[in-house]
């Protein structure tokens, strides 16, 4: 299957087994904002509480914050989102259509990536065991002449971002060729620029409205929370504020599904740091974000890091975990140096001392800040988009499952009787009612056992409880685990202990 029909099919699949519905579709929807069905909300709180545990629940020098969306409109001033939270965008004149600039250009660089990709098969296919990718990469002219490329149009385009020159973002447009998808044609507008907030207002009167924005990122309500948890907690640096809550961008190009949305979630932990030590815990965090990611089992080469060579205005090193969505590897999570910017901004604009006094060097001091950003709805099509299989059994029929790591499964666990009668549903049912109260569990009665799996499989859920005859003479039960398809015989008062050690978080996170 194509990248691009396996990405379809993701969509579909989420819409038809309740994990995420376009908003508003009775009134044909709302472009790039989407609602989390009856499946898709419990997997998101899943994934919440995974980061939340391990973050906050784990670590003694972190505490949590719920600040809220609205903000004083000085906030965005401090910032510096309201002078420089914009995206360049450029208009192609015969389709009307409107594009990123720079993703135009970098969807030309990831073209030039996937040549790449395609000599290595077509060698690896040729040279069969003796090839040696490393040897390959270095000698191949056609690979060496893309990469050159590459790193040239990156670098231009990062120079000319940073000095805000966007008569060379067009001119490398044009010199590139691109082409717009839709008309086809290379007749492009200038570039401008186009910032991301959206407004909105306070107050009952037009005299006493107040200009607001919806919040585009989490961070914010930690900095300027940040004396308040750090005297209330008393907490000494370093210590981390960690917060899980919503962001509002107004994105020029809206696509890809949940990947680019205008109103999404986002897990954020600030982590106040001594000036100077940023180097080290920039390290530090980098290492720890991998490893909870890979904790989940999707793959370890199913992601990598990207260090910025255009870092933002408050950054002094950054670097993005990208994981190979079907449409190719793209930012899951950023992981910035953000020096004492905020802070001391947030000093300038108010006129509030945000200083920490340093009992051990006796000096006070604007701590720095590395922070930590992963956004939970890329991080929810991170585990759909890989969690979604075709299936073709040895018995030549096909199945389609979702196998999301159990930690994370909307539903843990769902009961089965084998048969609507014979005193089995009764059974059934008193498990069920028995396992709901530690686990998201279902019941199923209805159609052939075959049917009900299928199901299971493809809503996700990691094991099903069969109840049969043979449960009536020796209190046992089967467990059919969804990703192998083997069954199990084991005693029914083991079931949830066996449910809970798949589940559990510790064997989970112990993995990191
Ligand atoms: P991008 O370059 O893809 O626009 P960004 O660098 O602007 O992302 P950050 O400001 O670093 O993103 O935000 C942190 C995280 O928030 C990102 O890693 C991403 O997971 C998530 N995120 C950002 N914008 C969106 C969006 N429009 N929709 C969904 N998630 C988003």
């Amino acid at each position: 299957m194509s990248n691009h029909s396996q990405f379809k099919k993701i969509i579909s699949h989420a819409k038809e087994y309740g994990y995420i519905f376009p908003s508003s579709e009775i009134y044909e929807g709302l472009s790039a904002v989407y609602d989390y069905g009856q499946q898709g909300v419990l997997l998101k709180n899943n994934i919440k509480e995974y980061w939340w545990k391990s973050m906050v629940q784990l670590n003694e020098n972190i505490v949590g914050l719920d600040s809220a969306i609205l903000m004083h409109p000085t906030t965005w001033k401090a910032s510096g989102h309201v002078d420089a939270f914009n995206d360049p965008l450029i208009d192609n004149k015969d389709s009307n259509k409107r594009y990123r600039a720079d993703v135009l250009v970098e969807d030309y660089v990831a073209k030039l990536e996937h040549k790449i990709e395609k000599e290595l098969n077509k060698a690896s296919k040729r040279f069969g065991e003796s090839f040696d990718k490393k040897q390959f990469l270095s000698t191949s002219h056609r690979v060496i002449e893309y990469k050159k490329k590459s790193e040239l149009i990156i670098s231009r385009l990062s120079k000319s971002l940073e000095n805000e020159d966007f008569d060379d973002v067009r001119k490398l447009i044009e010199e590139l060729e691109i082409r717009c998808p839709i008309s086809g044609t290379k007749n492009w507008s200038d570039v401008k620029q186009f910032n991301l907030m959206f407004g909105t207002k306070i107050g009952a009167s037009a005299e006493s409205t107040t200009e607001l924005y919806l919040r585009p990122e989490t961070a914010q309500g930690i900095f300027v929370n940040y004396l308040n948890v750090q005297k209330t907690s008393r907490m000494k640096i370093p210590f981390g504020i960690a917060q899980i809550g919503k962001a509002f961008r107004n994105e020029i190009i809206a696509r890809q599904f949940i990947f680019r949305m205008r109103e999404f979630e986002q897990m954020e932990m600030q982590f106040f740091i001594p000036p100077g030590t940023q180097k080290i815990w920039y390290k530090q965090w980098k290492e720890k974000r991998l490893n909870w990611h890979l904790s989940l089992g999707l793959g370890d080469d199913n992601y990598r890091f990207h260090d910025h060579e255009k870092l933002a205005h408050y950054a002094d090193a950054a670097c993005d975990i990208e994981f190979k969505f079907p449409f190719g590897f793209k930012e899951l999570e950023g992981i910035h140096s953000r020096t004492d910017f905020d802070l001391s901004n947030h000093e300038k604009f108010s006129g509030k001392k945000l200083k920490y006094f340093d009992t051990e060097k006796n000096e006070s001091y604007t701590p720095f800040v590395l922070e930590t950003s992963i956004g939970l709805d890329r991080m929810f099509l991170a585990i759909l988009s890989n969690s979604l299989k075709e299936e073709t059994l040895n018995d030549g029929s096909q199945r389609t499952v979702l196998s999301i790591p159990a930690i994370l499964a909307p539903i843990k666990v769902a009961v089965l009787p084998l048969v609507n009668k014979d005193g089995l549903p009764e059974i059934a049912i008193n498990i069920f009612n028995k396992l709901k109260l530690d686990f998201n569990s279902s019941y199923d009665h209805k159609d052939a056992i075959g049917r009900r799996y299928r199901r299971q499989d493809a809503l996700g859920t990691p094991f099903c409880i069969t109840v049969d005859h043979q449960t009536l003479v020796d209190q046992t039960i089967t467990v059919r685990y969804r990703d192998t398809m083997n069954q199990e015989r084991i005693s029914l008062k083991d079931v949830s202990k066996k449910i809970q050690s798949e589940v559990s978080f510790k064997n989970w996170i112990k993995k990191v």
